[in-house]
C-alpha cells in the first residue's frame, strides 16, 4: 500500500471531497513497544478504542499478545485476525450465547463479572453440553467499582460491584475457578497517577476482607494521551505508582499485573483530513462531525489539535467552532479550534489524535460517514512517546512539520 509523506501530500494527490483518515502504524508500534517495555506487567489492548484490523495486526507484531474484547463481534474479529492471541471477555454483562460461543469456539477462558447473576451465567454457559460438568479452566476477574474523579470521562456508575459486596463475590467466584483476578477501570484519560492509587487501595480493602487467594490484578484502562489543554504527566509516573501499590497488595506471590490500555495505544494512530464546505463568521462547516469521528468534540467538548493544510493562508490564528455535515443542530463542536483567520470554503484542515474513540465512532447517519483510509509516514501532531510533549500552555495549533 502506498505511504504518503503527510496530509498535504494526500490533499495534493486526492483533493478529497469526503474525509480521509490518515493512519500511522509507526505511532501505534511505538506506543505498544513503550507499554511492553515499561509497564511492570502485561498490557492488553482494549479493542473498542479502535477495532481497525490493520491496527490490531500492528499491535500484534509489536508484541501485544492479549486483547480485551467486550462483545462477541469483537471476539470474532480479533480471533479471525490473530488465531493465537489470548482474548479476555471483559464486559461484565454478557449474553449466555456470547459467553458460550467465546468459550467453546474461540478459546476464551477469561471473563469478567460484577454480580452473582453474571457468575452463575458464566458457569452455566461454559458447562460441558453433554455431561453438564462445570468447566475447570475458567479464569474469572471480579470488576470493582472505583472512583472516576481523576478522569475526563467517567466509567464509575455503570459497572463494578460495590466494596460492600466485593468480598462475598470474590469468595463465590473463587469456588468456580483456579485463577481469580480483580479488575477495575478508573475512567478514561486519567490525568494523574493517583487515580490508580485510590483504586488499588479499594482493591486492597476488598481482598483483605475476602481473604481469598488472588492471582491477578488488572488495573484496566484510563492511561491518558495528549490533547490541547489535556497534557498529562509522563506515563512512567503512572507505571511507577502502580508498581509500588501493586507490590503492597495481599496477593499470591506470583500474582500477575495486567492493564488494558485503549486510548494510550491508539490515540496517535490516526488523524483525519476534513474539507471546509462553508464559513459563517467564526464557524466553519466541515464534512465530519458529531456522528463521525468527532463524537467527543461534540459531546464532551474535547479539543483535538488542528492544522490548516493550505500554504497560502497568511493571517494570524483565531478561534473557530465547527459544524458537522448532518442536518442536526447538535452536530456542533465548540472547540475552540485555532486556525488561520483567512481560512475559507474549499480549504482543508487536518484534525489530529483521532485514533482512539475517534474513527471508531463514525456512523452513516444522514448519508455521511464514508472516509478513505490511507497510510502516512509523518509524526502525529502530539505524542506521549517521543519526549517532546508540547507545553501545557501552548495553544492547539501544533505545527511539527
Ligand atoms: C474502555 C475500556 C478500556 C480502555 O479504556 P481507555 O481509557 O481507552 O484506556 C479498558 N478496559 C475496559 C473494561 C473498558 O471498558
Amino acid at each position: 500500500m502506498h505511504i504518503y509523506p503527510d496530509a498535504k501530500a494526500v490533499v495534493r494527490d486526492l483533493a478529497p471531497d469526503e474525509p480521509v483518515i490518515l493512519n500511522r502504524p509507526h505511532a501505534a508500534l511505538r506506543a505498544a513497544r513503550f507499554f511492553i517495555e515499561k509497564f511492570p506487567g502485561k498490557p492488553l489492548y482494549a479493542v473498542k478504542a479502535n477495532p481497525t484490523p490493520d491496527l490490531i495486526q500492528t499491535l500484534w507484531s509489536a508484541g501485544i499478545t492479549h486483547y480485551d474484547v467486550a462483545s462477541i463481534a469483537e471476539v470474532r474479529l480479533v480471533r479471525g485476525l490473530l488465531p493465537e492471541a489470548v482474548l479476555c471477555f471483559m464486559h461484565p454483562v454478557k449474553t449466555p450465547s456470547a459467553i458460550r460461543e467465546a468459550y467453546f469456539q474461540h478459546g476464551v477462558k477469561t471473563f469478567s463479572l460484577d454480580s452473582v447473576e453474571e457468575l452463575a451465567k458464566i458457569v452455566d454457559a461454559c458447562r460441558n453440553p453433554e455431561t453438564g460438568e462445570p468447566a475447570t479452566d475458567l479464569r474469572l476477574a471480579v470488576r470493582l467499582r472505583v472512583s472516576s474523579e481523576f478522569s475526563e470521562l467517567s466509567l464509575a456508575s455503570k459497572f463494578g460491584c460495590d466494596l460492600i459486596e466485593a468480598p462475598q463475590l470474590l469468595q463465590q467466584a473463587r469456588q468456580h475457578c483456579d485463577w481469580l483476578g480483580v479488575c477495575f477501570h478508573v475512567g478514561s484519560q486519567a490525568m494523574t497517577p493517583f487515580a490508580f492509587v485510590q483504586a488499588l487501595d479499594r482493591t486492597r480493602a476488598a481482598i483483605a476482607e475476602a481473604s481469598v487467594v488472588i492471582d491477578m490484578i488488572d488495573v484496566g484502562g484510563g492511561f491518558p494521551s495528549s490533547y490541547p489543554g489535556l497534557e498529562p504527566p509522563p506515563l512512567e509516573d503512572y507505571f511507577a505508582m502502580i508498581a509500588r501499590h501493586f507490590e503492597a497488595l495481599p496477593i499470591a506471590y506470583n500474582a500477575e499485573l495486567w492493564c488494558e490500555p485503549g486510548r494510550a495505544l491508539c490515540a496517535e494512530y490516526s488523524s483525519m483530513i476534513v474539507k471546509v464546505e462553508k464559513r459563517r463568521g467564526e464557524e466553519l462547516y466541515i464534512n465530519d462531525g458529531a456522528y463521525g469521528a468527532l463524537y467527543d468534540a461534540a459531546h464532551v467538548d474535547w479539543r483535538f489539535p488542528v492544522v490548516a493544510l493550505e500554504d497560502d493562508l497568511r493571517d494570524a490564528a483565531q478561534d473557530f467552532a465547527f459544524y458537522g455535515p448532518t442536518c442536526d443542530d447538535a452536530d456542533y463542536m465548540q472547540g475552540p479550534f485555532a486556525l488561520p483567520g483567512d481560512i475559507q470554503a474549499g480549504d482543508y484542515v487536518e484534525i489530529g489524535m483521532l485514533g482512539a474513540y475517534g474513527t471508531a465512532m463514525k456512523t452513516g447517519f444522514n448519508g455521511f460517514g464514508n472516509a478513505a483510509q490511507v497510510l502516512v509516514a509523518d509524526e502525529p501532531m502530539m505524542s506521549l512517546y517521543r519526549g517532546d510533549r508540547v507545553r501545557p500552555d501552548a495553544d492547539n495549533v501544533v505545527s511539527l512539520r
